[in-house]
């Protein structure tokens, strides 16, 4: 099993699970030419994707989702909350996913799980070839005991580093956002983080990627700085999913 990202942050975000000829993308949230140009980056074509997962209905999520699943007959999962909220237009294949059933598309299995944040049913993943397994979690505003359930002893994880407190709270956002961000349906700061972390059995934890973080009120260091103090893990092991280029394969 290997991922890899064509950008995340709040501009878009798209992940990619691949295990052997199964193929599937996490979220598109970048335009369909855009997500073509960023697919082939990495070499490979929309035609190899087996399936698109959508976790919420937020723009940098969705965007083209519904194009790319068009053009090339990609069947699309997410949950039926999010779909009655998504702009998605007419899909070739919709299948509505339990966030507390897992599925599978091809070789990989998928367990979704729900998680706190300001969308009508968003959901996250762990993915697992059978051995190992991967956990994702971004746009969430809070820990939940279920969340922590999920992620522990994965292999692989990629977490959401969105915004420093300070930063946020001194930035530019109008105070109303601002509440938004760091509230309990919002995303999670630094030290959210690394306190999940810092509680999850990471023994067997060979990847750790930080995601969704905000360019105005974030530095790939201090999330670092804050990972790095809870865990006591070493700071050049942590890779950083950025907004332009995402993150190259990670194989476990
Ligand atoms: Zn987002
Ligand atoms: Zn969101």
């Amino acid at each position: 099993m290997r991922f890899a990202s064509l950008g995340s942050g709040s501009k878009g975000n798209a992940t990619l699970v691949q295990l052997g000829g199964t193929c599937v993308m996490i979220d598109c949230g970048f335009s369909l030419k855009e997500t073509e140009a960023r697919l082939r980056r990495y070499g490979l074509e929309a035609t190899q994707i087996d399936a698109i997962l959508i976790t919420h209905e937020h723009g940098d999520h969705v965007r083209g989702a519904g194009p790319l699943s068009r053009k090339y007959d990609i069947p699309l999962w997410t949950t039926r909350g999010t779909y009655s909220k998504a702009v998605l237009g007419k899909l070739p294949i919709l299948n509505f996913l339990d966030v507390h059933e897992s599925f599978v598309v091809k070789d990989l299995a998928i367990q979704p799980y729900p998680v706190p944040h300001d969308a009508r049913e968003p959901c996250q993943f762990v993915f697992t070839d059978g051995q190992q397994r991967l956990g994702m979690l971004t746009d969430v505003g809070m820990i939940t005991p279920h969340i922590e359930a999920q992620l522990d002893g994965c292999d692989a994880l990629l977490l959401e580093c969105n915004h420093d407190e300070l930063m946020l709270e001194q930035g530019p956002y109008p105070r109303s956002v601002k509440q938004r961000v760091a509230g309990r349906l919002g995303h999670l700061n630094n030290m959210q983080t690394a306190a999940l972390l810092d509680k999850l059995e990471h023994s067997r934890l060979k990847h750790l990627v930080i995601a969704h973080l905000s360019e105005q009120n974030n530095t790939p260091e201090l999330a670092c700085d804050a990972l790095v103090e809870a865990t006591g893990c070493d700071r050049d092991w942590i890779i950083i999913a950025n907004q332009k280029q995402g993150f190259d394969w990670c194989e476990l």
